[in-house]
């Protein structure tokens, strides 16, 4: 198809939105304001999975399940093309003391997910650094996370092999150019730059540019910290989860613990309070995590929208814009089922999945 795309945002989805385009147009131009992949999808934990599956829409479900079983592979690719392992780490999740753990039973039962009750006995021998009284656990083998700072950097490495993409970072993109109604190009601070397609992919800032159109899209920031540890390689073999708070193990022993859910605009500054409450979180957790000691903290602003389901597909009434965005807490494992879905819906393919519940169409203001 012969075209030249422009994508607004070098997130995730603005990244694998252009891998995937890059085999079916002729040009694809990923425009940035900073460096691509160093907003939320760097600053992410990369669990591939909702962290309560059960309570979402199957409009979620639905993007989910696609992606985790496309994840490995994808990894796999992308370590192959760029020597960058972006380390999709098997590693299954317990759930403790859940309130809707019924719910949650019912759901794996429906949508046939590995997701079963064990004793606490069980999950106690099997992960033995856990935090003393827990009463309840529930564990779905086969989740994984990835590395989503090396998945980004993969995905980067990937696109600057491929002749046909260009990367423009520190690019801010500060509006759209319309003639007789169709969408024909960005502004950038250098000038306009022309597309016969624009994507916006802007994670938490869609919004602000969707506005400069005078529409309204519910996409809004929403401050998320973490705090890192680095243990032993083998010191938490499986993700936990308690009380909103979760452990991630990286393969070489990095444990991620998250996180926060802020609504503080689009200020990333990491804060006492928060750190003091993902230790407290960290020590219920996993208590040997008292006398390590914390090697980073960070905020990220996830693309906040309703119910948490993206908005993926044409705009209308502005033809040749496209929305890639509002992935919420799950674009990290929403990418790769919205990215494939994105590029069917654009070059007119089949789609892999149905596109409606994602339509932008009904839902802008
Ligand atoms: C603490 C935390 C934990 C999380 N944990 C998980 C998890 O375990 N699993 C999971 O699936 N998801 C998780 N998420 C959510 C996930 O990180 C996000 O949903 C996902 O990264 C969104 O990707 P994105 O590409 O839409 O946005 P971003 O990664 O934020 O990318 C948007 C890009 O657009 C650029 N941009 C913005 N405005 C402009 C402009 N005007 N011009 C040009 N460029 C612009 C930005 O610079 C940025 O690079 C977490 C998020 C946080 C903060």
């Amino acid at each position: 198809m012969s075209k030249q795309v422009v994508v607004v945002g070098g997130g995730v989805i603005g990244l694998l939105t252009a891998f995937n385009l890059a085999a079916r147009v002729d040009q694809v131009v990923v425009c940035d304001q900073g460096e691509v992949g160093r907003e939320s999808s760097w600053a992410g934990g990369g669990i591939v999975s909702p962290l309560y599956p059960w309570r979402y829409s199957p409009a979620v479900t639905a993007l989910a399940h696609w992606s985790q079983d496309f994840y490995p592979q994808l990894g796999e690719r992308l370590f192959a093309s760029t020597g960058i392992d972006p380390e999709v780490h098997t590693t299954g999740l317990y759930w403790l003391d859940l309130d809707d753990e019924a719910e949650a039973l019912a759901w794996a039962a429906r949508e046939g997910r590995p997701l079963s009750a064990v004793d606490t006995s069980a999950a106690y021998d099997a992960v033995p650094v856990l935090g003393p009284g827990f009463k309840r656990a529930i564990f779905m083998a086969g989740v994984a996370n990835v590395r989503n700072p090396r998945l980004v950097k993969a995905l980067k490495a990937a696109l600057q092999a491929l002749p046909n993409v260009t990367l423009r970072e520190h690019c801010p993109i500060s509006g759209f150019v319309q003639q007789a109604g169709r969408v024909t190009g960005v502004q950038t601070a250098e000038g306009v730059l022309a597309a016969d397609e624009v994507v916006l992919s802007a994670g938490a800032w869609s919004g602000d540019l969707l506005r400069t159109l005078g529409l309204a899209l519910p996409v809004e920031p929403v401050k998320g910290q973490m705090i890192l540890f680095k243990c032993a390689e083998d010191f938490l073999p499986s993700m936990v989860l308690a009380k909103g708070r979760y452990a991630i193990p990286r393969r070489d022993g990095h444990i991620l613990v998250g996180s926060t859910l802020e609504h503080a605009g689009y200020d990333k500054t990491p804060t006492e309070d928060a750190l003091a409450s993902l230790k407290a979180s960290a020590i219920e957790l996993l208590p040997q995590l008292k006398d390590a000691a914390v090697v980073a903290h960070w905020a990220g602003l996830r693309p906040g929208s309703p119910e948490g389901v993206p908005y993926i597909g044409p705009v209308p009434g502005h033809e040749g814009l496209w929305l890639n965005c509002g992935h919420y807490r799950n674009g990290l494992v929403l990418a790769p089922a919205s990215c494939q879905l994105f590029s069917d819906l654009l070059t007119g393919a089949r789609p892999v999945i149905d596109p409606a519940p994602y339509a932008p169409a009904g839902r802008l203001g």
